[in-house]
């Protein structure tokens, strides 16, 4: 298995021995995944397990999802939500989406999920201009220099006591090494001092996978 990126691997395989619960049709849309070029932008299984609990805890039946690729997440959150939930999953990859149609379309949810192919910004906008605010989740995972931008209009979008979970917020721990300049770990960087300051939410932030932060909408 893949190792964890802020865990000593004999912790990380203890963990995963002793809590992973992955449903068969995860596990096998994960093993078609490994082989991709880009397999590591798929979520871990016990990210996946824990987004599942929260949707579970909250009792969500409208997510939203920015950042597809192979489906693994919004697999999750659809088998979490069961038949009456709706998520609006936003990607611009045909290719890396098609994956993840045949595996929602095999577990029975695909009517469930929207996939809206476009930059995730667009889709987000039009959202507002229909006036929605009543979404209970929104999963934030794609292109990091639109974090902020993506925050704002789930903010916007979501109930109060919504939650925004936000993926790769210590960015293989290089948002905290100085030396680091580049665009996606700045980014990264004004992201979590912006979340930090803002009394707009609670917020908690979690040394799962690459960083995870949950942002509660008060
Ligand atoms: N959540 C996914 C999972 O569990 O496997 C991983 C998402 S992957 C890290 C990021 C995705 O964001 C890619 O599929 C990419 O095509 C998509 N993406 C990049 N820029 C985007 C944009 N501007 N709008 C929408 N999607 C975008
Ligand atoms: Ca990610």
């Amino acid at each position: 298995m893949a190792g964890d990126l802020l865990l000593p691997g004999n912790i990380y395989d203890y963990l995963r021995r002793h809590s992973l619960r992955e449903p068969p049709i995860l596990e096998r849309l994960r093993r078609e995944t490994a082989a991709h070029p880009r397999a590591r932008m798929q979520i871990t299984p016990e990210h996946g397990q824990f987004l599942a609990l929260l949707v579970r805890l909250m009792g969500a039946q409208r997510a939203l999802e920015i950042g597809v690729f192979t489906g693994y997440s919004s697999l999750a959150a659809a088998l979490a939500m069961g038949p009456g939930g709706k998520i609006v999953a936003c990607d611009i990859s045909e290719e890396y989406t098609a994956v993840a149609r045949r595996y929602w379309q095999e577990a029975g949810v695909d009517s469930m999920i929207d996939l809206r192919i476009a930059p995730a910004l667009d889709t987000l906008r039009a959202l507002q201009a229909r006036g929605e605010n009543n979404f209970d989740f929104v999963f934030i995972d794609a292109d990091k220099t639109n974090y902020l931008n993506y925050y704002e209009s789930a903010l916007g979008l979501l109930r109060p006591g919504g939650l925004i979970m936000v993926d790769n917020v210590l960015w293989s721990g290089r948002v905290a090494d100085e030396r680091e300049q580049d665009e996606d770990t700045m980014a990264l960087r004004e992201f979590n001092d912006k979340l930090h300051r803002d009394p707009r939410i609670d917020l908690s932030m979690i040394p799962l996978g690459d960083g995870v932060t949950l942002a509660r909408k008060r």
